[in-house]
């Protein structure tokens, strides 16, 4: 059966974005490729397969449901998964089952863990979380000081697979200090575990943004979401690495289109409404054309009569509001739009672009918002 879109991936782009992050990140460190929120929408079965195929063998998502996803999806039965947040104790004993390895960030997690351990004789692969300011998760000082003595009594269950935290705000320049006290706090607990024997496999605390900020934080593994995806994480990031660098080409390149088509044209004579209640009025005879596209698809009703879309290499308005399963364009400028015609919700048409952020002149974190609301069903295709 037809679907009112589809989204497409783009290898190439990919490939291309690997390269600059191989070339950008210190030698030797690892790259953990971050799927969570459905690979931010990009669709974690036809994603995971094809960072595969390029290299990639560590994953991190949010959830132990994530992770069956990803462990499903995966090609290479040694292709490493890691989950960074919600677990459910129930679902521990399926997680150190499949060597799938999870933060640890309280001690309820830690002791169940120990347990299953204990029972099945199979390690629990943790990585420590320490609290460095986020204030999210994570141990803070004086829970690893009760931490410390759990480990040793218990290492023959334990494998210390990482130690790492997360930057609160690595993507805005106004957190500096924050994030150097993060840096200080990161090295002292790492120094404590040390000088008490317990030494990780890895360290990591890099996301995107503090991978291109902080290279000297890279340590053995940084964990890359937005980037791998084309985007940056917040325009200032994106300045601050164009700074000083003699080439101003974007180094990223989106993986990511999205795409419907025209299911039908009308006329609209001017004084009429368009669509629901009374937000759009026609100034002028207008020719619209009906997309099967709404917010039920993850194209958010906000971006009624302010959204964008491309067709036959044209920008055009999104006019009224957009319903559940469809929205008007105006196409009015277009000599020739017919049912059929492709319509480019992101992505390209001709020499014009959409970008995600560009959906409606919105800013740079609503990608990751945008992105991940892009439903599973609709179907995935690789080129
Ligand atoms: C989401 C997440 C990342 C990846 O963030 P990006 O900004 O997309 O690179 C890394 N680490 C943790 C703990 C996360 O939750």
């Amino acid at each position: 059966m037809n679907s009112t879109s589809y989204i497409e991936l783009s290898r190439e782009a990919y490939q291309n974005n690997l390269d600059f992050l191989r070339s950008y990140i210190k030698k030797g460190t690892r790259i953990s490729s971050v799927v969570k929120g459905n690979a931010y929408g990009h669709g974690i079965d036809d994603f995971v397969p094809m960072a595969e195929s390029m290299g990639i063998d560590h994953f991190s998502v949010n959830s132990a449901d994530e992770a069956l996803e990803v462990l499903k999806a995966r090609t290479n039965p040694k292709t490493e998964i890691m989950i960074m947040g919600f677990i459910a104790n129930e679902d521990l004993s399926w997680a150190i089952e499949n060597e799938i390895s999870f933060f640890v960030f309280e001690f309820d997690r830690v002791r169940t863990a120990i347990e299953i351990a204990r029972s099945t004789g199979k390690k629990a692969r943790i990585h420590i979380e320490l609290e460095t300011g986020m204030n999210r998760t994570g141990f803070d000082q004086e829970e690893i000081t009760r931490l410390i003595p759990l480990i040793k009594e218990n290492r023959d269950k334990l494998e210390i697979e990482g130690l790492c935290t997360h930057y609160a705000g690595a993507e805005s320049i106004a957190n500096y200090l924050r994030v150097e006290e993060q840096k200080r706090d990161f090295k002292q607990m790492a120094e404590l575990l040390a000088e008490h024997d317990i030494i990780p496999k890895m360290k990591h605390t890099c996301c995107s943004a503090a991978s291109i900020r902080l290279p000297d934080m890279h340590e053995d593994m940084v964990r890359i979401g937005i980037l791998q995806y084309g985007f940056w994480p917040s325009r200032e990031i994106f300045i601050e690495y164009l700074k000083g660098k003699k080439d101003k080409t974007e180094p990223l390149r989106r993986l990511i289109s999205w795409k419907s088509s025209v299911m039908s044209v009308k006329k609209v004579e001017m004084g009429e409404f368009v669509g629901y209640g009374t937000t759009y009025l026609a100034q002028r005879d207008m020719k619209i054309a009906i997309v099967p596209i709404g917010y039920s698809h993850g194209f958010s009703r906000s971006l009624s009569n302010t959204g964008r879309v491309l067709i036959n290499g044209f920008r055009v308005p999104v006019v009224g509001m957009v319903n559940m399963n469809n929205m008007a364009i105006d196409v009015s400028e277009l000599e020739q739009v017919k049912k059929g015609d492709e319509v480019t919700l992101i992505g390209k048409s001709g020499d014009v672009e959409i970008s995600v952020a560009s959906f409606g002149e919105l800013s740079d974190q609503l990608n990751y918002e945008l992105l991940t609301r892009l439903p599973t069903k609709i179907p995935r295709i690789i080129n």
